[in-house]
């Protein structure tokens, strides 16, 4: 039987990943954050020898990045090599450049393939897949596709909460501003046909959760019902 595919997409601070984990747990499925292999990339642009923005593009990153990421909701770690990156790649050096890498073709090519190798390797019966392109470009038949957002003052605010010692400043370049980069790459503010919205700007964590849960048991319902 073939792995499921709940694929999440949405600005940052939108809530994807905290709810795309919590909605993995309730559902008994795998979490895969995209993201983080983005992150992971550009964490490398800036720390390791060899990897230069100008130059990804020749790269043959299927053998010269060792990425790993963990799909299991209750226990993430993100690797590349022997390193242990999972909270370096939070830091704000890499989030004010990941976009710069995210927007080389021949890097979403790479991630792309990428992404559905780690899903494969999934032992559960589906994977929750959270990233920007997965409604759209990576996982585009998935079972069940979902757009998260919430208004650009929510998703500030948010991310404020979660980043306590960053200025305002930064938060904001972390946000509005990547997302602004980012969206000359992929459409992730409007769900593509197919994908269901959903808006958590008046909905809190657990409610948000319901939603997708709710969505995702009733598409499994409706397949065991045909
Ligand atoms: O989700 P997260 O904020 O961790 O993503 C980090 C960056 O990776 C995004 O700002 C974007 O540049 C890139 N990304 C992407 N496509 C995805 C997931 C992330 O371009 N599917």
């Amino acid at each position: 039987m073939s792995i499921k595919i709940v694929a999440i997409d949405g600005p940052a601070g939108s809530g994807k990943s905290s709810v795309s984990k919590e909605s993995a747990r309730q559902l008994g499925y795998g979490y895969l954050d995209t993201g983080a292999a983005y992150r992971a990339l550009a964490w490398a642009v800036i720390n390791l020898p060899g990897f230069e923005l100008a130059t990804l593009g020749d790269k043959d990153l299927e053998a010269e990045f060792a990425y790993d990421i963990s799909t299991d909701p209750d226990n993430y770690w993100v690797r590349v090599g022997s390193t242990d990156v999972t909270d370096a790649i939070r830091e704000a050096a890499v989030a004010e450049s990941v976009s710069q890498v995210a927007s080389v073709p021949a890097v979403r090519t790479f991630m792309k393939a990428l992404t559905h190798r780690l899903v494969a390797r999934s032992k559960r019966p589906g994977v929750v897949v959270e990233g920007r392109d997965i409604t759209t470009v990576v996982a585009p038949d998935a079972e069940n596709k979902i757009l998260l957002t919430a208004t650009e003052a929510v998703r500030l605010k948010r991310r404020s909460a979660e980043l306590s010692k960053v200025s305002a400043e930064s938060v904001k370049r972390q946000v509005s501003e990547r997302d602004a980069n980012d969206s000359k790459v992929v459409d992730f503010m409007t769900p593509a046909p197919g994908v269901q919205l959903v808006d958590s700007s008046d909905l809190n964590f657990a409610q948000t959760v319901q939603a997708v849960v709710a969505l995702v048991e009733q598409m499994n319902s409706k397949e065991s019902n045909d």
